[in-house]
């Protein structure tokens, strides 16, 4: 088992683990409790599976409880502190962004938004997101967020899909330096969409575009508009947003989530994880498109009234040093980014990051994919300089908040590179069978949720039946999370990869996390990514795809050597894969998720399905070449 690292902050919170395991329901109560309601609730759950209603009957709403409840003690606060990919900044204090919030919410209601209604956002990260996110929860108009990277058809099956009375976007947005054309690419999206009323349009680059009657300027709107607007009391299950997910194992699916127990859950867990202070600068690098940034770029920090850093771009724009600059410059004490982006500062080397003070930093985080062990060790020794927890945390687009997380804010624990920990108090996770039996320790199984938690999806919108399918069908009463993993001796989780991509070789089953992390380990490696691919003889043989640092200077034949009789020695030799490619890039979601699907599709010569979340189309192209060389020497 590897190492632990014991630098846990507080003390080990017994009392607070014993009540969520005696009584999860009151414990979640509790925590509710946290947060201002206009009025209680009559019951906390009412649980009629797979349908959970949390705090039935509870009166709240998400913009009063960011904002409103903040007035009187922290008014002069920052709130965001902004930073553009061009280095312009803007601060936003807790007052400004109040006073933008309500005046929006006018402006939807003048339109004609009412309760119920939909509104989609495709806009850059710039501080006009979350002040339209605000705007929405505020009026009860459930908003529905865009990666502002999609195309114009991408877009155009997520505005249809959500209806969506209003567009908010802008002219344009930065990305590497040049002009992403936004308005543009909504106009073609919604050309024959009578249902789309009105269009709002944010200036953010000078990029010339054209208005029809339908558009209006965000800042035309503002003006002489009232900065006045009641948040209104919203029923606790009142749906507060629609995102779609990464699209990682397949075609995107519309999460809905409601509103008192997804507050509720992230309150708690931010609190938890983070162990946030009024003196913190909190910095989550992801973007607001996906859920890591709804939950902890908006709500989460919001509903603590903390101050954080939202940046515009790129994370190694202009240059790979970025991050670290944007640290050094404001001071940020808590830093919350993907594994995908760690290998990519990796692959630069440490004399970069430790050519600026990143002393601020008292403790980190990461999400989105297995961490690597060898990844999680730079981050802990380059960037934490051995004295700030990793909080490991998994959890998905489904589940609102973290399910599984090291608790910094709650408890001792110590820490091992590549485990998640343990769950966090009040939900109930298991490593189970095909058979949904609990696994013994150390056995490798399907990660599933056997009690519905706070932060939990209302169902997929407008698709009850995918939801049960998708969820709730492999086992009859538990959360199917379709991911891969094993609980140690001590009770924690290594997350082994998604369950679809589990390698099956003579008779063994491989998590695709664990063969990678042996083959990133090698110091010549940046990153990688395995699939199994049909084979007559043995069922299945693991192909492997590496991508290299900068400035490796060995050959690919020794490179393959020296991986083929690491993996032998560090998992065996049944993990051996038949072939290793070296490639520059590995298919990705725009979340930065390897597409392991992709892969295995492109070898199967199967269909490789929808790909409107992939990154660079590049990357598919350099896979599928090296897969016909392997077909034309296998035929040889
Ligand atoms: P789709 O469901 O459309 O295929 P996706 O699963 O990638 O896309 P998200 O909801 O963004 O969409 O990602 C959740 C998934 O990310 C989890 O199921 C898990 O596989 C992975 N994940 C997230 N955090 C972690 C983590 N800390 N450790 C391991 N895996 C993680
Ligand atoms: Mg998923």
């Amino acid at each position: 088992m590897p190492d632990l690292y014991d630098i846990g902050l507080g003390n080990f919170d017994t009392e607070t683990r014993q009540l969520a395991n005696s009584d999860y329901v009151s414990f979640w109560e509790n925590q509710a409790k946290k947060l201002v309601w206009f009025s209680p609730w009559d019951k906390t759950l009412d649980w009629n599976p797979p349908f959970a209603k949390w705090f039935v009957g509870g009166k709240i709403n998400a913009s009063y409880n960011a904002l409103d409840v903040h007035q009187a003690q922290k008014s002069e606060k920052p709130a965001i502190l902004w930073e553009g990919e061009n280095g312009e900044s803007r601060i936003l204090t807790y007052k400004d962004l109040w006073i933008q919030v309500q005046k929006l919410a006018n402006v939807l209601k003048s339109l004609g938004i009412k309760k119920g209604d939909r509104v989609t956002l495709y806009l850059p990260m710039i501080p006009e997101l979350p002040i339209s996110m605000l705007a929405c929860s505020r009026i009860g108009a459930t908003h529905s967020v865009i990666f502002s990277g999609f195309s114009a058809s991408s877009i155009r099956d997520r505005i249809y899909d959500s209806k969506s009375k209003i567009v908010i976007t802008a002219d344009g947005g930065y990305r590497r330096g040049s002009v992403v054309k936004l308005k543009e690419t909504v106009d073609d999206a919604i050309k024959d969409f009578d249902f789309v009323e009105n269009t709002i349009v944010c200036k953010r680059t000078k990029t010339e575009i054209t208005l029809t009657d339908k558009d209006k300027m965000w800042d035309d709107l503002m003006e002489n508009v009232s900065e006045k607007c009641e948040a209104e009391p919203l029923d606790s299950l009142h749906p507060l947003y629609i995102l779609y997910t990464s699209g990682t194992t397949g075609k995107p699916k519309g999460v809905l989530h409601g509103t008192g127990g997804y507050l509720t859950h992230l309150h708690s867990t931010f609190k938890w994880a983070f162990d946030i202070k009024n003196s913190d600068v909190f910095f989550c690098t992801a973007d607001i498109g996906w859920v890591t940034g709804h939950s902890y770029v908006v709500y989460a920090p919001l509903l603590h009234g903390a101050t954080e850093v939202m940046y515009e771009g790129a994370p190694d724009f202009p240059n790979p040093s970025r991050m670290w600059d944007i640290i050094q410059k404001y001071h940020v004490t808590i830093f919350y980014t993907t594994p995908t982006a760690l290998r990519m500062f990796m692959k630069f080397g440490d004399a970069l990051p430790n050519s600026f003070d990143l002393s601020s930093i008292r403790l980190l985080g990461t999400v989105g994919e297995p961490i690597n062990p060898e990844v999680w060790r730079w981050y802990y020794r380059t960037i934490g300089k051995e004295k700030c927890p990793i909080v490991d945390t998994w959890w998905q687009t489904e589940t609102g908040g973290m399910l599984i997380s090291p608790l910094p804010g709650l408890e001792t624990i110590p820490l091992k590179p590549g485990s998640g920990t343990r769950p966090i108090p009040g939900v109930s996770i298991s490593v189970v069978d095909e058979n949904g039996i609990d696994l013994p320790a150390n056995t490798k199984g399907y990660l599933v949720i056997k009690n519905p938690w706070p932060g939990m999806l209302l169902t997929l919108w407008g698709d009850d039946k995918k939801y049960k399918d998708t969820y709730w069908s492999k086992y009859a009463n538990f959360y199917y999370s379709g991911d891969y993993a094993i609980k140690d001796e001590d009770g924690y989780f290594w997350l082994l990869g998604r369950a679809d991509d589990v390698l099956k070789v003579a008779g063994h089953r491989i998590g695709t996390a664990e063969l990678e992390s042996c083959i990133v380990s090698h110091h010549d490696v940046a990153e990688s990514a395995v699939c199994g691919i049909p084979d007559e003889v043995k069922g299945e043989v693991i192909i492997a795809f590496v991508v290299l640092k900068e400035n490796t200077q060995k050959s690919s034949e020794l490179l393959e050597k020296e991986l083929i009789s690491k993996i032998r020695v560090d998992i065996g030799a049944i993990a051996t894969p038949k072939q290793i490619y070296f490639v520059s890039k590995l298919p990705k979601t725009r979340s930065g998720k390897i597409m392991r699907r992709l892969l295995k599709a492109i070898a199967s010569n199967d269909k490789i399905g929808d790909v409107s979340t992939l990154e660079d189309g590049a990357a598919v192209t350099e896979v599928q070449t090296a897969f016909e060389e392997l077909q034309k020497s296998m035929k040889k």
